[in-house]
């Protein structure tokens, strides 16, 4: 990986510059699981945070004294910058409609203020930190720039970067305030709130301009609109030319770095192309701006735009060179981090409470369960009463808690999240979350339980059945109906697969298995599992080729009515059942030994060929 210059630049010269501009110790992080909020349809990634922090903890980069919970802001700090009619409106029922794009129900109103209450939280706490250490402090969150004194848009209720300097200014902080906002979109809303503040000066480098005539009178604003599809070249050349300058003459003592991730050429919302080394070359050029020479004005950082699945890898890479003397880890990697999230999370709850029993064997927390714990003595000839003979209901209930899915589910509008369980039928266990404490509204039912037979000599945990749905969503071009669903998707497949895989660890279990009954399914696994047998694969990739084009609905039912035909024997191919799994432990991984896999893949590719029937 190339390195800026500035910054091999700063190597040279020696660890110690590295040190100074990165500060004595290493920056603060703020972060509240308050900033995870779910709205289907939106592209914002909740698990955003969450992402960077495990990606950050995995790599050892973390201290626990890092990482700071944030807390909602009062209505007195929000008082700061917004005005009484607008913070009266805005929590009226309806008022965050237009604000947010969607429509929003009542007990969502609340939960969005309340996320960006705390977003708000959460940079006056990064802002009190990066001054207290003289160094750097980033909001895992934060950067909701088009909020206005008066008014929301585009997202934004509250602004976060406006009320932490307001709050400053009232504690009496009075030195220059330098605003980069390099968010893909402008920072209309910031640049409004200070327009007649000389001391606050606000640099923007963005896709459009906004039309506010307050804002385009701004006193102390850069504004620089860059139109089309802008490129790293002319991206990092606007940057380094027009900042610099700035920085000299406003001369700040704090600087708030809105380090959006938007711009990035792979954002699922934005339509400019930096590439992700153009990205880390923004964020350790401004970095090193503000830190590198003699007066290091203390440096917040917040997250801001950047939207779809990747976004927080830009953010995640750039922190991990703050926290790694200036040395950024490899760009991280999407698949992995789900499960990475969902392991960190386990580790922070005990075998006790999982399972409400104090005799579970204390060593069975750091993940050493025996059989007897899992199966003490004589349970069978008593009725079962846990999941998987382990869990708790409780247990069940607060690992659903504790890793957000609850949570999650509440942000949606389902207000008393309730979770039931079945155990004892041979057939395997079942959970249920309902979205209601009344159990109308179904949202998951899983059926699991643990097979010895499938691969003799390793135990896995098989789902027999999954369902994830949305009864409040309508089925729609986005959302079309498959075989055998009443309502489309939860959405949350890659969260429930994490979570089974962390049950796999729990219980010791070398992985998942799914025998999937109908093509649509296997198509969805395939995302997360690989079939056992090489066979298998090389037919669906078959079955696939045959079958591209047509959109996965129409396939699965093309297979399920005998319309798909083995152009070898000429006769209608009918679905047959064929094991997937996910590999958790080592045992299961080796048997499935990759690169024989591929080959005897590719050797049985020529013995299937399909069509689909005119
Ligand atoms: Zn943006």
């Amino acid at each position: 990986m190339s390195l800026p210059a500035p910054l091999l630049r700063a190597l040279r010269r020696g660890r110690r510059t590295v040190d100074r501009w990165l500060g004595r110790r290493g920056p603060d992080f703020v972060y509240s699981p308050r900033y995870q909020l779910d709205l289907q349809g939106a592209l914002v990634d909740p698990l955003r945070g969450e992402r960077i922090l495990s990606f950050l903890d995995a790599a050892g980069l973390l201290t626990a004294a890092a990482v700071h919970t944030s807390a909602p802001a009062s209505f007195r700090h929000l008082r700061r910058v917004h005005t009484d009619d607008y913070l009266d409106a805005s929590s009226r029922p309806g008022s965050l409609t237009s604000i947010v794009g969607l429509a929003i129900g009542d007990e969502q109103t609340e939960r969005i203020l309340e996320t960006q209450r705390t977003m708000v939280g959460g940079t006056l706490l990064a802002t009190a930190l990066a001054l207290g250490s003289k160094g750097i402090a980033v909001n895992l969150g934060g950067g909701l720039h088009h909020a206005f004194a008066g008014k929301g848009e585009r997202f934004c209720v509250f602004n976060d970067v406006a009320v932490a300097i307001c709050e400053l200014r009232a504690r009496g902080f009075a030195g220059p305030v330098l605003i980069v906002d390099l968010d893909l979109h402008d920072g209309d809303g910031t640049r409004s709130i200070f327009a007649e503040d000389p001391t606050v000066h606000t640099f923007s480098i963005h896709n459009l301009t906004t039309s506010d005539e307050r804002g385009r009178r701004a006193v102390g604003a850069t504004v620089l609109e860059l139109p089309g599809e802008v490129t790293d070249e002319v991206y990092l050349d606007t940057l380094r030319r027009q900042l610099p300058p700035v920085c000299a003459s406003v001369h700040p003592d704090l600087v708030v770095y809105l380090a959006g991730c938007d711009p990035a050429a792979d954002d699922a919302l934005g339509n400019w192309k930096i590439s992700p080394a153009g990205m880390l070359e923004r964020d350790l050029f401004v970095t090193h701006l503000v830190r590198g020479g003699l007066h290091k004005p203390p440096l917040v950082v917040v997250l801001a735009g950047g939207y779809g699945r990747g976004s927080w890898r830009y953010s995640a890479r750039f922190f991990s060179a703050l926290l790694n003397r200036g040395q950024p880890l490899p760009l991280p990697d999407f698949a992995e981090s789900t499960l990475l999230r969902y392991r960190r999370v386990a580790q922070e709850i005990s075998a006790q409470e999982l399972t409400g029993d104090s005799s579970v064997n204390p060593a069975a927390d750091d993940w050493g369960l025996t059989l007897d714990d899992i199966m003490p003595a004589g349970a069978g000839l008593l009725r079962p009463t846990r999941f998987l003979g382990f869990y708790s209901r409780q247990g069940l209930e607060l690992s659903l808690e504790r890793s957000g899915v609850l949570e999650r589910l509440r942000s949606r509008g389902f207000a008393e999240p309730t979770v039931e369980m079945e155990v004892g039928n041979p057939a395997g266990d079942t959970v249920r979350v309902y979205g209601d404490r009344g159990r109308r509204e179904l949202l998951i039912e899983a059926r699991l339980r643990i097979d010895r037979r499938e691969l003799p000599g390793l135990a896995l945990l098989r789902i027999e059945w999954l369902l994830l749905q949305n009864p409040r969503l309508p089925f729609s071009p986005d959302y079309p109906r498959l075989p055998g669903q009443k309502h489309p998707g939860l959405g949350l497949l890659s969260d429930v697969m994490a979570l089974l895989v962390v049950a796999c660890d729990r219980l010791q279990l070398d992985g998942l298995l799914f025998v999937p009954s109908h093509f649509h399914t296997a198509a969805q696994g395939r995302k997360h599992l690989r079939f056992i047998h090489p066979e298998h694969e090389a037919l669906v990739r078959a079955l696939e080729e045959a079958l591209a084009g047509v959109d996965l609905a129409e396939a699965t039912n093309a297979v399920a009515a005998g319309r798909v035909i083995d152009v070898r024997s000429g006769e209608r191919f009918a679905w047959r059942p064929m094991p997937m799994v996910l590999p958790v432990s080592e045992a299961l991984a080796e048997r499935l030994n990759e690169s024989e896999y591929q080959k005897m893949v590719e050797e049985a590719a020529g013995s299937y060929e399909f069509r689909l029937a005119e």
